[in-house]
């Protein structure tokens, strides 16, 4: 069966982690708008900066930029088991563009995980929040610092902040979550999609509540 999945939760809940434990499991593809944004971004292009202009003071890139990318990801044989959209759909008119979108494919939307965490939390993760530059994975330098400072445990590459990650933007980004995508929370809690998730948990115990929440709503689909 096609899994088509999204996770949703304020930045700092903890979506790339779950999604990166997920997805290999579930044999589908992580999308995530955020690092696919970045790419374009650090290629420099005219639209690179144009995007660049928006993420750094945590405003919300345009939806036409948003569904292009999207559209063009779903349409790759990578995807054709599914997806973990992670950071899209932010907004409600992002929620209709995906329907239509997959219902161009002959998909729908099988399940959202929603990463509930209080702003306080968010900041305390996200100012100490750094990732390798080539493989991506997250460090948290209180909490789960690697091994040599500023190297990647795993593969040795730069451990870098992302410029999103400074104090006063987080609480932009938090404000715009809560005024912008909280709406998408009743929206697919109504069509009895959603399956919420403490982010306060660890991240093996958040992969195992996601996992057997995915299940049993599978289970009661069937
Ligand atoms: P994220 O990595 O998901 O925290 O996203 C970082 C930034 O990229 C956001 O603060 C937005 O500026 C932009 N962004 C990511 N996904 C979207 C989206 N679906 N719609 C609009 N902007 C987005």
């Amino acid at each position: 069966m096609v899994k088509d999945l999204i996770i949703l939760g304020a930045p700092g809940a903890g979506k790339g982690t779950l999604s990166a434990d997920l997805c290999p499991l579930l044999k589908i593809k992580h999308i995530s708008t955020g690092d696919l944004l970045r790419e374009v971004v650090e290629s420099g292009s005219a639209l690179g900066q144009e995007i660049g202009g928006y993420i750094k003071t945590g405003a919300l890139v345009p939806d036409e930029v948003i569904g292009r990318m999207i559209k063009e990801q779903l349409n790759t044989a990578e995807c054709r088991n599914g997806v973990l959209l992670d950071g899209f759909p932010r907004t409600p008119p992002q929620a209709e563009m995906l329907e239509n979108i997959l219902a161009d494919l002959q998909r729908r939307i099988t399940a959202v995980f929603f990463l509930n965490i209080e702003q306080e939390q968010v900041v305390n993760r996200l100012i100490h929040r750094v990732s390798c530059r080539k493989c991506g994975k997250p460090y948290h330098l209180i909490n789960l610092p690697p091994k040599k400072s500023g190297i990647c445990d795993d593969c040795g590459g730069d451990l870098i902040q992302r410029e999103d990650d400074r104090e006063e933007t987080i609480r932009k980004r938090f404000a715009t979550f809560l005024e912008k995508t909280q709406p998408l929370i009743d929206f697919y809690d109504r069509k009895k999609l959603l399956l919420p998730i403490n982010a306060g948990n660890n991240p093996q115990e958040t992969l195992r509540i996601a996992l057997a929440d995915l299940e049993a709503l599978l289970n009661n689909i069937k």
